[in-house]
């Protein structure tokens, strides 16, 4: 059984209580995690606070700022095959993916390293000829930074490589589902040389330790990604300490497939769209539009190829399928899945649990037409399609922006001028025209509605990791006049 630690202070350690991991693929304990309490939760709080005023950090240049975050992402990069076998081990999510995606995000770390010094303030033409003003970007604060479990390194990058890139110190929570990449990670940062207390780390229970953290007094801004029940609570929760807040939320993303388009390449981007991540993806593509005339042969052909998935072991290098991350998770599509087939849902493929001990769903596909499918309304977080369809422009629209989410889309066409009055119609934070799930550290990242709010990546994400300091300097040498006029 392997054991992990949380970080507090520059120290690893075990935590206030313990409790196991479960290998998705087994269904077995793998691993015993550090369960952090509200004690822990306040400690780390606390060292970040003090981190923040006090000893190197503050005083440190942002050069010198963005040369630890590139030695953080070569350290990454040189540890992302372990990182990855970390996350597959515990999550289920397959090592193709993420060792891909772990490479990836040392670029993440990159792109905020050389950020870092080019966070401005500004010189303002003020309308008084004896004054100087100008504005400091300083550090928002103690960041308080939360993940779910799916590709949790990527989804901590995007708050932590901007974060440390404005001076800001953090105390991450991870989920308590799959937190071993994570903690792991904290050891990455730990050998860069950050000061103590700028980054903590800790895992333990929504209600407990999620929920300590979000209403802490220290905390000054709260970086959420998860569901949108959750993020009600940690709003509800920052109302306590008035920290602001970022959210990144689900989705049940509108994949859009007009008679024009290219068929065969909509087809192999559904399909990943959908089924990669086992369907545990944010910006999943869940909510397939399609145009009424080719709607039989564009289903075949995801039928044809959603049954030749290769569904395995997470930890080898052929599967293309893994498990759901937890037996909650799976029980809950069960449940979904069997509500949309009694509402009129054809199943098309899949439907059923995958054989064996662990979390597996085959991938599968209902068709939705013309009945009030639960699976085509909610986020599922699992590897399921629901199919509907349109017979004009204007009905495609209505059914891309028909639910509550606006987190991203897609809309294959080889109409230019349709593509370009869908991006307007779309209300959505994402619209990918002929591709899907394209994502990079450069690019801004977040939904419209139930999808949440803010952006992540790009420059603007730096910037949100700041607050606005006004100096004013009066060049005058005559004495101040008459205190009751205001200049
Ligand atoms: P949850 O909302 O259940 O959990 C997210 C995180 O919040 C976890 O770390 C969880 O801890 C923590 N948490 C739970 N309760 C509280 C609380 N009261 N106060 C503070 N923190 C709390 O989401 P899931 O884990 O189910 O993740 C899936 C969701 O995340 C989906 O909706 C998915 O779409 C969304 N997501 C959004 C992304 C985006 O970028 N827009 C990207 C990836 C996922 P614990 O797990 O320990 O309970």
């Amino acid at each position: 059984m392997q054991m992990f630690q949380q970080y507090i202070d520059g120290v690893f350690e075990d935590g206030t209580a313990r409790f196991d991991s479960l290998d998705p693929a087994t269904g077995k304990t793998w691993a015993s995690m550090p369960e952090a309490r509200e004690g822990d939760v306040d400690r780390a709080v606390k060292a970040a606070q003090h981190a923040l005023w006090a000893g190197e950090w503050p005083a440190m240049t942002a050069t010198a700022r963005g040369k630890l975050l590139y030695r953080l992402a070569d350290l990454v990069q040189a540890n992302a095959q372990r990182l990855a076998e970390l996350e597959t081990r515990d999550t289920g999510k397959i090592i193709r993916e993420t060792s891909a995606q772990i490479a990836y995000v040392a670029d993440y770390y990159r792109y905020y390293a050389g950020l870092a010094d080019k966070i401005e303030g500004a010189t303002l033409a003020i309308d008084k000829a004896d004054m100087d003003v100008w504005t400091r970007r300083e550090p928002v604060g103690v960041v308080a930074a939360i993940v779910p479990w799916n590709s949790q390194l990527f989804l901590a990058a995007v708050k932590i490589g901007p974060a440390l890139a404005a001076g800001c110190t953090l105390v991450v929570k991870a989920s308590e589902d799959g937190p071993a990449p994570l903690l792991e990670f904290a050891r990455l940062v730990h050998d860069a040389g950050f000061p103590a207390g700028v980054f903590n780390i800790v895992t333990g229970f929504g209600p407990t330790c999620g929920s300590a953290l979000t209403r802490h007094p220290g905390v000054d801004h709260i970086a959420f990604t998860g569901g949108p029940s959750t993020a009600a609570q940690v709003v509800r929760n920052s109302a306590e300490n008035l920290a602001t807040t970022s959210l990144e939320l689900g989705g049940k993303s509108p994949f859009v497939v007009f008679a024009d388009a290219d068929l065969e390449s909509a087809a192999n981007a559904q399909v990943a769209g959908i089924f990669a991540a086992t369907g545990q993806s944010c910006v999943a593509g869940s909510r397939l539009i399609v145009e009424a005339s080719v709607k039989d042969r564009f289903l075949q052909l995801l039928k044809t190829k959603a049954e030749a998935i290769r569904i395995g072991a997470p930890l080898d290098m052929s599967s293309e399928v893994g498990p759901l991350c937890t037996r909650r998770q799976r029980d809950h599509i069960e449940s979904v899945v069997a509500a949309s087939l009694a509402a009129g849902a054809r199943l098309v493929t899949g439907g059923r649990n995958g054989q064996g001990e662990g979390f597996y769903y085959l991938p599968t596909i209902l068709d939705c037409d013309d009945v009030a499918a639960p699976s085509a309304e909610t986020e599922l977080f699992g590897p399921v399609l629901s199919v509907l369809s349109f017979k004009t422009e204007d009905e495609a629209v209505g059914l891309a922006n028909g639910t509550p989410y606006g987190l991203a889309s897609g809309v294959f066409t080889s109409n230019l001028a349709r593509a370009h009055r869908m991006i307007r119609r779309i209300r959505a934070g994402i619209v990918w025209v002929n591709t899907y799930r394209a994502v990079s550290p450069i690019a801004p990242f977040g939904g419209y509605g139930q999808s949440g709010q803010g952006r992540e990546g790009g420059l603007a994400a730096a910037l949100d990791y700041t607050r606005t300091k006004t100096i004013w300097l009066r060049t005058s040498d005559d004495p101040i006049p008459d205190p009751f006029i205001m200049r």
